[in-house]
């Protein structure tokens, strides 16, 4: 299996600049990895025409917890694959803090997206204050029990005092993490890491066996950064 670097654009840049940085990412060239991009719902139709021709996958950073419906502001993942979209982060730290999103809430989007079609790729991890009590392994089987047996899922491990933080896990700690969410998911699932991946951090993920690609957050709008990403992860 290519190794999957996933690229959460957050809600850093405008729809404009977002459209401009695909630009960039279609002339990268090519890597052994599967490149996927989670640009703005904004900017979503334009990129996907942008990436025709290229193997750089589209994905969305949300999609709503039902069907098409009477949901204001909300996106269903039909939708989202109408547009062309493949995956789409589920459960993200940043939405279950500022948005008070539950593990039932993640679980309806999941059952939505697998329904669709769209290959949600869930965040799991735990704050600071659970790593210290020693609790970590603990907190995500308990955040992966409602998509426990659900096949097609993607799981990211990503400690919240990780993210965005510029230090990351040993790979150690990587390796017991992410060896444990296999263990709960089965071999068929995939399993990736996120939390402050950059140029200089990314080697760490060749020693975790575990661990089958990354989603990236703030390296990912540097193009020079996510190329050194792209070559630690292809060597
Ligand atoms: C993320 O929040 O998904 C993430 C990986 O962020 P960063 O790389 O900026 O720590």
């Amino acid at each position: 299996m290519k190794p999957l670097v996933a690229l959460n654009w957050k809600m850093y840049r405008s729809a404009a600049q977002e459209i401009a940085a695909a630009r960039q990412l279609v002339e990268l060239g090519n890597y052994p990895a599967t490149l996927a991009v989670f640009p703005s719902f904004l900017s979503l139709y334009s990129i996907t025409e942008q990436l025709k021709g290229s193997a750089i996958e589209l994905g969305a950073q949300d999609c709503a917890m039902a069907a098409p419906g009477a949901y204001t502001g909300q996106v269903a993942a039909q939708s989202l694959v109408e547009l062309g979209c493949r995956w789409c982060i589920i459960g993200h730290s940043e939405r279950r803090m500022y948005l008070g999103e539950t593990d039932e809430l993640v679980v309806a989007k999941v059952n939505q997206a697998l329904a669709a079609r769209l290959q949600p790729i869930v965040c799991v991890g735990e704050t600071a204050q659970e790593r210290a009590a020693g609790v970590t392994l603990a907190v995500v089987e308990k955040m992966l029990e409602p998509v426990q047996g659900k096949v097609g899922l993607c799981i990211a491990y990503e400690p919240v005092w990780a993210i965005n933080s510029g230090t990351t896990p040993t790979a150690q700690e990587l390796e017991r993490a992410l060896g444990h969410i296999r263990k709960i998911m089965g071999a068929e699932c995939r399993v990736i890491y996120g939390g402050s991946i950059s140029g200089a951090t990314a080697s760490i993920l060749k020693e975790v066996p575990s661990c089958q690609g990354a989603l990236v957050g703030k390296a990912s709008l540097d193009v020079q950064e996510l190329k050194k990403i792209l070559e630690s992860m292809s060597n």
